[in-house]
Parts: C-alpha cells; structure tokens; sequence
C-alpha cells in the first residue's frame, strides 16, 4: 500500500486563508503587517527566495520593503540597517537572507536584529522562547514541519518521534517542538551509532540532513509518519538511478533536465512508511508560510490590542 501524501501546498493555502482574516482584524485597527527583507549581493539562489518570499507578502496584502546593499557591504554597514530597520515601527519582521559575503558578521548581524522581529527565529532570544515554552517567534521550517502533522491529525502525544539533524534552524528547534508537544523524541547526528535501529522505533521521523535518499525505506517502522526537510539537487545519474528506479516517470524527467529535487529519505519509501511529505511539494512550501505567519504574530504581539486573535498556534 502507498503512504498518505503530505501536501505541503494544502496547508499552505489553508493558513494563508487563515492569515487573511487576521491581517483584516490587523487593518481594522490600523495595522498592516510588514516584512523587510536583506538581500546581500547577487546570489542567484537567494535571489530567487527573496523574490518568492516578497511575492508571497503581496499575495496576502502585507507591506514588504527590499533593500539590496552591494556584494561589499560591510559588517558596520549591515548593522547600521538593521539598526534602522529595528526603529521602524511599521517593520514588524527583518529578514536577512543568507548566505552573507565573507567579511560580513553574519552571527553579529542575526543578533541584532530585535528579538520582537526576528521572523526567522535565529536569535538566541527567539530560541531561549522555545526553549522555556514561551510564546514567541520559531524558526518557520520545523514551524511548518509542525502544522504538517498537526492539520494532517497525525498523533504526536505519546509518539516516538527520530529527528535526524541538529542544525541551530532545524533539527534543534524542531526536537523541541515535537517535545513540547508531548513526543518522546530522539535526536541523531553524524556520530550517531546505528542509525537504522533507531529509525526502526519512531513513529514520527524528521529528516533534516542534507543527504540524498540516505534514509532507506527499509529503516522504516511499516506505517510511520515522514517530515522529509531534506532538499538536494541530484545531478548524477547512478544516483538517480539508485533513487528512482521504481519512478519510471521521474527518472524520464531527470534524463530530460539533468537533475532532480529529491529529500533526505529513500523515495522508496512510500510503500513502507504511512504518511509521508513529498519532495518537493512538502515542507518546502511550509517555510516562506510560517515566515509570513511569523510577520503577521509579530504585528500582533507588538503592535495589536488583545482582540485580534493569532491564526496558527504552535502549541
Ligand atoms: P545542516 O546545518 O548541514 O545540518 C545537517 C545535520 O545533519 C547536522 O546536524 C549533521 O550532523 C546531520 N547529519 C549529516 N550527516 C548525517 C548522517 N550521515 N547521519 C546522521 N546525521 C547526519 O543542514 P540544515 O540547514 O539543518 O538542513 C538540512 C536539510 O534540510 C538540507 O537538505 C537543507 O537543504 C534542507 N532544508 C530545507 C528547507 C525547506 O524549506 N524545505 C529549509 C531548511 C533546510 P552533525 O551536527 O554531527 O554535523
């Protein structure tokens, strides 16, 4: 049997719908959320999520500014705008694309940004928050990882959930959301022993590595859930073949653009696993959601007076 497909493009239309109403109870009193976004040189990959992350502020009517400093900018020069950015109250979210050139700062720079509009959940403020369960602004992928099981009814209270990954904007936030969530939860690294075994025991497996199909379909508890985060662009054509040998028609479309989007676990596994996000069409799309839902909660918890409630709660 295949598994249930995790449509990251439903939920994403479901919480826009969502963000909608409370960006017109932001409007009734005055508010319209707003986004900045910082976009360091001409890097053609960040580039490309800027501008879908500026579209997406317009799709759902939020004001959005775009400042574009030279490839050469300086630490001092990004502070200076960030700083700038901080003192403008219809700013409700800074966001700093990465990567930045390599004389820039970059910690620095994340660091300053105001906590209150840290839409991308990198302070160390925004994770103490999390930390301590209180209310705050999350990193927006394991964010979005959450609504997936969530709006999926996927249990969670009680589950053993397996994180692959410890990265500060993955693995770590989203072990502790799955926790808070009442998930016994298990984190594994790269010095993990016996990584198979583990996966074996989890009912909720997120994989966030960066590995082309590394996880094998049978590591995998029969009837699990799978958040893929995993996005890698394969270009070799044993490893396509390895990974899609069961997917005659994707592999026809490899050989045809020379490469293909594949996640962190074996496609192999939508005969095994229950439930699984595709890659991509998955999580992907979960990310630039939850930053827009970051942008409007952050409007609300520093501009709003308590009656306009939140759209999306994360726990
Ligand atoms: P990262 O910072 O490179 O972290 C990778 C993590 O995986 C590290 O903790 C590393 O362990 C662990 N790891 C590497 N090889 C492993 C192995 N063989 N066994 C077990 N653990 C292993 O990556 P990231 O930023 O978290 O991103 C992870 C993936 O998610 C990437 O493919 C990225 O493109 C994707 N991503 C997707 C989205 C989206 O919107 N869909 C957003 C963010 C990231 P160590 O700590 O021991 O090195």
């Amino acid at each position: 049997m295949s598994a249930r497909v995790l449509d990251g493009l439903r939920i994403r239309d479901q919480v826009f719908a969502e963000l909608k109403d409370e960006i017109a109870r932001l409007r009734a009193q005055g508010i319209r959320p707003g986004l900045a976004a910082v976009l360091v040189g001409e890097n053609p990959a960040s580039e490309l999520y800027v501008k879908s992350k500026i579209a997406a502020c317009e799709q759902l009517g939020l004001a959005s500014w775009l400042h574009t400093p030279p490839a050469s900018v300086t630490t001092e020069e990004m502070l200076r705008l960030v700083d700038q950015l901080n003192s403008d109250d219809n700013v409700d979210g800074i966001l700093v694309q990465l990567p930045l050139p390599k004389q820039v700062g970059a910690k620095e720079v994340l660091e300053a940004v105001a906590p209150a509009k840290d839409v991308d959940g990198f302070h160390p403020v925004s994770l103490g928050q999390l930390v301590s369960g209180r209310e705050g602004l999350v990193a927006c992928t394991p964010a979005g990882c959450m609504e997936m099981l969530r709006r999926n009814e996927i249990p969670i209270e009680g589950a053993n959930a397996v994180v692959l990954g410890r990265s500060d904007i993955v693995g770590k936030p989203m072990a502790l959301l799955l926790m808070h969530a009442n998930a016994t939860v298990t984190i594994c690294h790269s010095k993990t022993r016996d990584l198979p075994k583990i996966v074996r025991g989890a009912d909720i497996v997120v994989a966030a590595m960066g590995k082309a199909g590394y996880v094998e379909a049978d590591w995998l508890r029969p009837g699990c859930t799978v958040i893929d985060v995993g996005t890698n662009k394969v270009t070799d054509e044993h490893e396509a073949e390895r990974l899609l040998k069961r997917f005659p028609p994707r592999l026809a479309k490899f050989r045809e653009k020379g490469s293909v989007l594949v996640g962190d676990v074996h496609p192999d596994a939508i005969h095994t696993a229950g439930a699984l996000t595709p890659v991509p069409g998955g999580v992907g799309p979960m990310t630039i959601t939850m930053l827009m839902s970051n942008t409007v909660k952050a409007a609300r918890l520093r501009r709003a007076s308590p009656i306009a409630h939140p759209a999306v709660s994360l726990r």
